[in-house]
């Protein structure tokens, strides 16, 4: 450990790393009460602080808090909660045969001392959803939120010393420089969340102590309507989803990928969509947000010029405003394959509309791009699901809507390659936080012991019988 001592985060680490196995060892009961304070904080204590902060960072409806930050950082609570007892439990495995005499187990330990690094698109959720696996599991963790969202990053660093102590967990505010100093230190676990760009810096510095990584990255995620989809109903869920937390979302439908013959109809019930959701003018209204920093701002902008030079038909929106950080809800067709909005992640409130002429050519479209988080369908065509199914990758599908798969804690949530590495949500996160431990117990001569050496030619027969009958 001396190599790290002039690493300005080494005492944190190294107290985290002095009591990780008294946290490691808690009980249930003392899991839950952690748990619990969290809880706490989250719902109560500090609720109206973090509708506030969420607002001066991204201009967020107090509805959009209340169901994409408090209600999802809950619903991990009590889904932890509800479960905690049965994960912590031994679990038991069967022996075969040719080990009679023993009896086997997994036992999911925990990893240790954790890093957690999230983005700014969700910051209480991004950061305190991993920290629920990761407390649930019994680790402790050094937190690194975005530097983007100043007013929340604030806040998480109070909320996290409201609730823990410094050797359980800390929270370090500040920008790459920081990261990257957090990342020299050799955790047992890093649970990055961000783009597959700053994904790849982070898997290269674990490779150096080999510390387990989750990467839950972003990238273009697919909506494919075909021509029996019920049009008006995808039009409204894709519009909902769309344009929530004005499209910066990981799982937001990147682009959408049509049959032709139902372009003009799907493009007709968006427009009537938009003006439900946000009236004539979406500035104005109270349900539409901002884009986070002048940075991001600018670079959707780009695109916008982009599609702009190449020709491309503005559907619906195109206006913007620098000094709100407003982009008005956007939906571009006819633009040509190499117009940057078909080959950077969006992360805005622009969408992207491709035509096909047959299943195939989608399938195909989908398939010439890195594999996606989030890959949508509308159709009522067993078929066409099943071809579509059977025929691409991703790391998470809805049939008929979009988004909500992240929200079933049932369900495994992250990417596969470029879209991320490993999972969270529910006992995938608390698994993700621990290490399976294979513990086989000998509690009687065990029938192995009879092939020990010598070698005799009574044990080779032994050890053919062995190979043929077990
Ligand atoms: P980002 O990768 O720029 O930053 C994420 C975090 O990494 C921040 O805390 C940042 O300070 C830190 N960071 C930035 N550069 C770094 C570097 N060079 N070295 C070490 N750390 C660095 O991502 P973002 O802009 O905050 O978020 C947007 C991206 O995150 C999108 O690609 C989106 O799809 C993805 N995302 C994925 C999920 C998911 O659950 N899969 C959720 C939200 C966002």
């Amino acid at each position: 450990m001396k190599e790290y001592r002039h690493n300005p985060y080494f005492n944190l680490f190294a107290k985290q790393q002095q009591n990780q196995f008294n946290i490691g060892n808690r009980t249930y009961k003392e899991r839950l009460k952690l748990l619990n304070r969290l809880q706490q904080a989250i719902t109560v204590t500090f609720r109206t602080q973090i509708q506030d902060a969420l607002y001066k960072d991204l201009g967020k409806a107090v509805v959009e808090t209340e169901l994409t930050e408090i209600f999802a950082i809950n619903g991990d609570i009590k889904f932890a909660k509800r479960h905690l007892k049965q994960w912590m439990k031994k679990q038991k495995v069967d022996t075969p045969l040719s080990m009679l005499g023993s009896s086997a187990y997994i036992k999911y330990e925990p990893k240790g001392v954790c890093l957690i690094i999230s983005p700014w698109n969700f910051p209480f959720n991004l950061t305190f959803g991993p920290l629920v696996s990761a407390i649930a599991a019994g680790n402790t963790a050094i937190i690194k939120p975005s530097e983007m969202t100043p007013n929340s990053s604030a806040l998480m660093a109070k909320i996290v010393v409201d609730v823990f102590t410094e050797d359980e967990v800390a929270l370090v505010e500040g920008e790459v420089e920081v990261s990257t100093e957090l990342l020299k230190l050799p955790f047992n676990h890093i649970f990055f969340t961000g783009s597959p760009q700053v994904g790849k810096i982070v898997m290269s510095a674990a490779s150096k102590h080999l510390a387990s990584v989750t990467l839950e990255l972003g990238g273009k995620s697919p909506t494919i309507v075909d021509k029996t989809a019920n049009i008006d109903k995808a039009a409204k869920k894709i519009m909902w989803a769309k344009f929530l937390n004005t499209g910066q979302i990981c799982v937001s439908p990147d682009y959408v990928l049509i049959d032709k013959s139902v372009k003009v109809e799907f493009i007709e019930s968006c427009k009537k969509w938009l003006k439900t959701y946000y009236e004539d003018n979406p500035k104005a209204s109270d349900s539409y947000g901002r884009i986070v920093t002048d940075k991001h701002f600018e670079r959707l902008n780009a695109y916008l010029e982009n599609a702009k030079t190449l020709e491309a038909k503005f559907e619906v929106g195109g206006e913007t405003e620098n000094t709100s950080k407003y982009i008005e809800p956007t939906i571009i067709s006819d633009l040509k394959p190499e117009a940057k909005l078909l080959n950077e992640e969006i992360f805005g409130p622009i969408l992207p509309i491709v035509t096909y002429e047959s299943l195939d050519m989608a399938i195909a479209y989908i398939n010439s791009k890195s594999r996606p988080l989030a890959l949508y369908i509308y159709s009522k065509s067993k078929v066409n699901i099943k071809k579509i199914m059977n025929n691409t990758r991703a790391g998470g599908t809805c049939i008929n809507n979009n988004v909500l798969h992240y929200a079933n804690h049932n369900l495994p949530f992250g990417g596969i390659n470029n879209s991320g590495i490993g999972k969270s949500h529910g006992f995938f996160g608390f698994k993700a936080f621990s290490n399976e431990r294979s513990v086989l117990k000998q509690y009687t001569f065990g029938v192995t012991e009879l092939l020990f050496p010598p070698y005799t030619s009574f044990k080779e027969k032994l050890a053919r019988i062995t190979v043929k009958w077990f």
